[in-house]
């Protein structure tokens, strides 16, 4: 690729996410050891996020850093990547399959006349782009034939970019809101949620309607404790009021791709399975032994939960 090849980061409480690493390493993985890639950071007092973004890739880094820029805005942020990408013409750009990412990628694309290809798990010799289809049932292989393309990369599928051999050179980029897209940003009030961020944990324990109650959920979060894993839901239990809706996984909440899964009192409907289906270990517990969940678990404990879930939670303090 002769034109350049860039990455949009993303920040989250003050951290780059590992899926911004995670979208680098697709960058290289598709432009090859020798492509320059450089990434684009925004936010409000990044400095130092940058020069840390900067020791994984030897391009450059251009850092965005305006008070207004505090937190996720799509037009705001946009406007602040729209004169890199009118500028320096990127072949390909890079982006995490977040809620962030998946947001602002097709604004990039329509900025620079390009395609996307959404949601790849991995990237073959060629550029060809695996992604899954049909709620994780089967798998499509694609290929740009644009000159540009951007592409959206799931969280926990290609591995983190490793530190770079000489660290790019942060450029600093100043921000100045149209008008019309000003806002004032008085306070950022974050939802209390677990210690893990979900859709990068290594390991997950989801909560279903099987666990009956939002006291129900304590025996997975002391678990999860002992594991250091990210607790997620059912949307049965969403309904049913144990717990909040930024827990669902499944089709129309996260998509999660954990080392290690472990689904609590869940039946497998088809729309929770498009959310963890692709998860790399699967671990159900249910008490029905005919329960769906058990035709996609590597491993299948038929009990109640309430009973299995403090075992585990002994057995693992022990190591
Ligand atoms: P249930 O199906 O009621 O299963 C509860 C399970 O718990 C049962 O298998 C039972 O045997 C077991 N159980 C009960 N007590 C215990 C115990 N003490 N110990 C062990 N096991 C026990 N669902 C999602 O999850 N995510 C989505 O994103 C999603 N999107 C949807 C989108 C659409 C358009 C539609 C129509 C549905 C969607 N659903 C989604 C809902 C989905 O179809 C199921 O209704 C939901 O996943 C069921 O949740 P559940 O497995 O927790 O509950």
């Amino acid at each position: 690729m002769s034109q350049p090849v860039l990455v949009i980061a993303e920040v989250r409480a003050g951290k780059i996410r590992q899926v911004t690493l995670e979208a680098l390493q697709g960058a290289r993985l598709a432009a090859g050891d020798s492509a320059e890639i450089s990434a684009v950071i925004i936010g409000s007092g990044i400095t130092g996020l940058a020069g840390e973004l900067a020791s994984y890739t030897s391009g450059k880094v251009y850092a965005v850093d305006h008070p207004e820029l505090v937190s996720y805005n799509a037009p705001a942020y946009l406007h602040a990547v729209k004169g890199i990408v009118e500028e320096l013409q990127p072949s390909r750009v890079f982006l995490g399959h977040t809620a962030e990412g998946r947001d602002l990628a097709p604004g990039i694309a329509a900025l620079i006349g390009a395609g996307q290809i959404s949601d790849v798990i991995s990237i073959e010799s060629g550029e060809l782009y695996k992604r899954p289809i049909y709620a994780g049932k089967a798998f499509e292989e694609k290929r740009f034939l644009s000159s540009s393309g951007v592409v959206t990369v799931r969280p926990n599928n290609i591995p983190p970019a490793t530190l770079a051999e000489t660290a790019g050179e942060v450029v600093d980029r100043s921000y100045t809101a149209p008008v019309d897209l000003r806002s004032i940003v008085r306070d950022v009030v974050r939802k209390a949620g677990g210690k893990v961020d979900l859709a990068e944990a290594k390991i997950v324990i989801s909560g279903g309607r099987g666990v009956k109650s939002a006291d129900g959920f304590k025996p997975l979060d002391e678990l999860a404790d002992v594991l250091g894993a990210a607790v997620g839901a059912s949307r049965g239990a969403c309904d049913a009021g144990y717990c909040d809706y930024a827990l669902q996984i499944g089709q129309t909440g996260k998509v999660v791709t954990p080392e290690v899964y472990i689904a609590c009192g869940i039946s497998g409907a088809i729309q929770h399975l498009a959310g963890m289906s692709q998860s790399r270990v699967i671990i159900a517990i249910n008490k029905d032994a005919e329960a769906p969940i058990f035709k996609v678990a590597d491993y299948g404990i038929v009990g109640d939960l309430f009973e299995v879930v403090p075992l585990l939670t002994e057995e693992f303090r022990k190591v």
